[in-house]
């Protein structure tokens, strides 16, 4: 079942209230605005500057200045020339007039001081003016000539003077009113143009102005929407934290309960990687029957098995089946136990496992072999059962044979048994037969096989023998018996002797049975010819 918390969750709004997530390219564009804006300002400011820069130098009023200080330093020589003239001015007056003009007229040497606008415009007066200076400069030669005196020289001169810059005044009068006009005209244009760059630059400051509070509003939404984003988004990852903190809480109580029933669990369980075998968890239960040191991450599955055999069976059955039930199974390297195991193939988290349980079935182990061992066993004697010593004599004979060694039977039987049982009572009969079980058991060795083959009949398989050292053996056992004093519980002394045929294996024996019968006649012939005696079959044939 599904907590709440499981329950999935409606997609968060988008950020900004749902409102769609702000554009870049809208941002952009204002951008570009702005700073496509910002360089025609710039373009049309630097096109204004050179504007009010040329009218802030104006040639017009260069020309308009010098033609205007010319022409009143050439009326003032004019005027003092007519006083020199009436005797009112001397000449080194007009001299330093004269001086006062030339400094006025264009010596630096640095170009022309009348502009091309005027040169063109008015060609005559321009070059009036060029030619002021040497008329000038002569006008203060011949002065000085005439020695500083008033005289007819100097007369000359100032009647020069004034004729000719009555002339010159007179065109430059004219000059400064062609200046003025189309200096005002100039004027007039340029304000003209000024004006038009002005509304060409309020424009574009206008245009400037919206895109940057176009541009300002769109950050400042931008801004907003942004700091919304991280809202929800704080707001959504806290509660994804605490949805996360939460799983893996309860994932963790799960492993821990998990953990618990598994380790508390009365089977053993294992858990292992399937390609490489190695143990991801093993629980407590297993650890200890093991008892098991090492840390499970250096242990692997196949470690946990006893031996070869047990490792390929259960590899094998899982390659052919995929899992593994009730597999009967030693574990444990040193101390092996007996356990029943089952595996399937499980996956965790995301890799395919094996998951391995056992039940220890030693204790079921251990009744089954005895159990195995008392369907072997005589009750009354302890020895091998007929059929127990049929079926190991039969495999102690073939290996005899296979390996070419001799073996020989005996076959052993007491005497007149019958009589016991009917003077002493059936009792007193067992206690007989377990004596002579005792003892023809101690007169063997530890190799020989000894059975019961029913009543108070024995039989004795001794490998690596011949006839004669088995006659040897049982004339041993023979003696023994007759050595034997038994009472009866009425404390009358129980006479015992036991007769023997002994049979060497032949050629002619196709197995064990045969090879008793051989040894059967010879006891028969033993019987027949006053018991109590130990005959081998070859002689027991020969007799009559
Ligand atoms: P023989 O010398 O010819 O062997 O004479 P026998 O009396 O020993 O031979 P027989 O086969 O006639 O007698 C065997 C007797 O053994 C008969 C039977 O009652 C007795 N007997 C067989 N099994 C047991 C047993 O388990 N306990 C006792 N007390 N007697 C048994
Ligand atoms: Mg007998
Ligand atoms: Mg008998």
């Amino acid at each position: 079942m599904q907590s709440p918390s499981d329950k999935p969750q409606p997609a968060l709004p988008a950020a900004g209230g749902g409102q769609a997530s702000p554009r870049p390219s809208t941002t952009y564009w204002l951008l570009a605005m702005v700073a496509a804006m910002a360089v025609a300002v710039s373009a049309t400011l630097w096109w204004t500057l050179r504007q009010t820069h040329a009218l802030a130098q104006p040639y017009q009023q260069n020309d308009l200045w010098y033609v205007s200080s010319v022409h009143n330093e050439l009326a003032r020589v004019s005027l003092l020339a007519r006083k020199m003239r009436a005797r009112e001015a001397t000449a080194p007056d007009l001299q330093e007039r004269l001086d006062v003009l030339f400094s006025t007229l264009d010596t630096s040497g640095r170009g022309p001081r009348v502009s091309t606008q005027l040169r063109d415009a008015l060609p005559e007066a321009a070059q009036d003016l060029d030619n002021l200076r040497p008329l000038v400069e002569r006008w203060s030669t011949q002065l000085s000539a005439a020695g500083g005196h008033n005289g007819s020289k100097a007369a000359a001169v100032v009647a020069d003077i004034i004729r000719q810059s009555d002339a010159l005044l007179d065109r430059q009068r004219k000059v400064v009113a062609t200046v003025h006009l189309f200096s005002a005209q100039q004027t007039h244009q340029a304000r003209q143009q000024l004006y038009n760059r002005f509304i060409v630059l309020s424009t574009v400051l206008g245009g400037l102005l919206v895109g940057t509070a176009l541009l300002i509003g769109k950050l400042v939404r931008d801004a907003r929407t942004a700091r919304a984003a991280s809202r929800q988004l704080v707001l959504a990852n806290r509660q994804l934290e605490v949805r996360v903190a939460s799983r893996t809480r309860k994932i963790e109580e799960g492993r821990a309960l998990l953990s618990f029933i598994l380790n508390t669990s009365p089977s053993d369980v294992v858990l292992a990687e399937v390609d490489s075998g190695r143990v991801h968890f093993i629980n407590r239960q297993l650890t200890e029957r093991l008892q098991l040191k090492a840390p499970p991450q250096t242990l692997f599955l196949p470690d946990l098995l006893h031996d070869t055999e047990t490792r390929e069976r259960f590899a094998q059955a899982l390659d052919r089946y995929g899992q593994v039930d009730a597999m009967e199974a030693l574990i444990g390297e040193h101390n092996p136990s007996w356990s029943s195991l089952s595996a399937r193939l499980i996956e965790v988290e995301g890799q395919l496992a094996h998951l391995l349980w056992g039940f220890d079935i030693s204790a079921h182990k251990a009744l089954e072999t005895q159990l195995r061992e008392l369907a072997t066993r005589d009750a009354l004697s302890g020895l091998l059962n007929r059929r127990a010593f049929m079926e190991r004599s039969t495999a102690l004979f073939d290996h005899c044979r296979r390996h070419d060694q001799p073996c020989a039977v005996l076959m052993i039987d007491i005497d007149h048994f019958k009589r016991i049982n009917d003077r002493h009572g059936h009792q007193t009969g067992d206690v007989a037969i377990r004596a002579c079980a005792e003892a023809i058991g101690q007169a063997l060795r530890d190799a020989d096989l000894l059975g019961r083959l029913g009543g108070e009949e024995f039989a004795a398989l001794l490998p690596h023998s011949t006839a004669d050292s088995a006659l040897v053996v049982a004339e041993r056992i023979r003696d023994a018996m007759a050595q034997m004093h038994l009472v009866s519980p009425q404390g009358q002394p129980l006479a015992l002797t036991i007769s023997i045929g002994v049979a060497e294996m032949a050629p002619q024996h196709a197995g064990i049975e045969p090879l008793l019968v051989d040894a059967d006649q010879a006891l028969y012939r033993a019987k027949a010819t006053g018991r109590n005696k130990v005959l081998a079959y070859e002689a027991a044939i020969r007799q009559p």
